[in-house]
């Protein structure tokens, strides 16, 4: 028998965190589609094996303890968990992992909506920037920001973010530029860490730009990343990763080879964001390195890519960067079948706000070449093995995290196929519901 879960009203789209008392067994039943994601791999996908969704037709779930615990068809699921008494009718919806945002820069003060006039007069990226626009403006509003400013500001990009699906996601720090103010943004990420439903995993990006204090200095700057930045915030903060923007009049392969070995000795994997404005070699230092992804991927070589599926370094393609920054899609198509694992991201950040992974998956298929199924893989598992929790979140498998949306339609292909808008009508973390869009009745 199924009992009819407890109807809460409360306004769209709030997000909520449980009460400690929460029930922590849910059973989700009679979804048109269960996306699963389930497979064989302990890796990020590649080639073929991005295609394969694992759907089952009606489909249920079993969550109990934060974790998934059956999912089968639901005739089989309600045998052995009938009893449940929260349950959750997803007939004519479908149900899927939550979604897994690889790349962000979520955590800012202020915003650059100032500087759309200057684009549309034509100015270039580095035109803007040489203007007083760009990283550099973001870099000034953040340093004068007390940390609950930034936390507060970044707590509301997340609940978007959140609403949208996204119930795992990659943070950077970068526009601090100082020990200090780097350790502020990280310290601001580890609190929301705490206190956010969405599970984030942080990463040091000191090497976002040479500061304007360093100006002309970039080797004198990298050495103070690699020798002082580095061994505090690995014993100061939460941080997981460290990322270096490679790339000319950002930092030369040599300084973000001298950064990534002083990381590595501190328990910091590379991250690399890699040949976005031109072919600056990214890629192919990305596997020299032995970095967990390689990002943006605009003009990676070939030899460049070669090398990545060689030493499976996946590619994170972030194409809402393009759209608003006015820079050329990647070929996913060319990177997916040169064997490199592909992610996807928002690249969330002042200069291209996106908190909805829904769009960059669609940006995927409407324009960098993705079947509508290795956009899903890549926003959700091969995302997640991008930052590092490929064995916790991005599939629906047994003893994976209880993290999953139900969506108001019947066909996963709307994903990926409608531009904008938002499918989410659920959103399931850890268990338990954290957001609730259904349509008032
Ligand atoms: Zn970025």
């Amino acid at each position: 028998m199924i009992r009819r879960p407890h109807k809460v009203l409360r306004p769209r789209g709030q997000v909520t965190t449980p009460p400690a008392d929460a029930p922590t067994a849910l059973l989700i039943v009679h979804a048109a589609e269960l996306v699963t994601l389930r497979g064989p791999y302990t890796r990020a996908r590649r080639r073929e094996e991005m295609r394969d969704l694992g759907i089952i037709p009606d489909g249920a779930v079993y969550l109990e303890g934060g974790r998934v615990k059956e999912v089968g068809d639901t005739r089989d699921v309600l045998r052995v968990r009938g009893g449940t008494r929260d349950v959750i009718d997803a007939t004519g919806k479908v149900v899927l992992p939550g979604l897994v945002d690889a790349h962000t820069h979520a955590a800012f003060a202020g915003s650059r909506h100032h500087e759309l006039p200057w684009k549309a007069d034509g100015l270039s990226y580095q035109e803007i920037a040489a203007r007083g626009g760009g990283i550099l403006s973001t870099v000034r509003d953040t340093r004068a920001a007390p940390r609950e400013a930034l936390i507060a500001g970044t707590r509301k990009r997340l609940d978007g973010m959140l609403r949208f699906g996204t119930t795992t996601a990659e943070v950077k720090s970068g526009y601090g530029l100082t020990l200090e103010a780097e350790l502020e943004i990280l310290l601001a990420i580890d609190e929301l860490s705490n206190t956010h439903p969405i599970g984030l995993v942080s990463t040091f990006l000191g090497a976002h730009t040479v500061p304007p204090e360093f100006e002309g200095r970039g080797d004198a700057y990298a050495d103070l990343v690699a020798n002082e930045m580095i061994p505090a915030i690995a014993t100061r903060s939460g941080a997981r990763f460290c990322d270096v923007w490679v790339e000319e009049g950002a930092f030369t392969p040599d300084q973000a080879r001298r950064i990534f070995a002083a990381g590595k000795e501190r328990g910091l994997d590379p991250k690399v964001h890699a040949d976005e404005l031109s072919a600056a070699g990214g890629a192919a230092l990305s596997a020299e390195v032995g970095a967990v992804s390689a990002d943006h991927l605009i003009h990676a070589s070939d030899a460049g890519l070669r090398a990545m599926a060689e030493a499976g370094v996946i590619g994170v393609l972030l194409p809402a960067t393009s759209l608003a920054a006015k820079l050329p899609f990647a070929d996913a198509r060319r990177i997916i079948n040169a064997g490199v694992a592909v992610a996807l991201g928002t690249d969330l950040n002042p200069g291209s706000w996106n908190e909805s992974l829904q769009s960059v998956i669609a940006l995927g298929t409407h324009r960098l070449g993705m079947y509508p199924e290795e956009a899903l893989t890549a926003a959700t598992v091969n995302a997640a093995f991008a930052i590092g929790k490929g064995r916790e979140v991005g599939t629906l498998d047994p003893g994976m995290a209880a993290d999953l949306l139900v969506l108001d339609t019947d066909s996963v292909g709307h994903l990926g196929y409608r531009l904008t808008g938002n499918l989410v009508e659920k959103v399931v973390k850890a268990g338990r519901v954290v957001v609730d869009r259904a349509p008032l009745r």
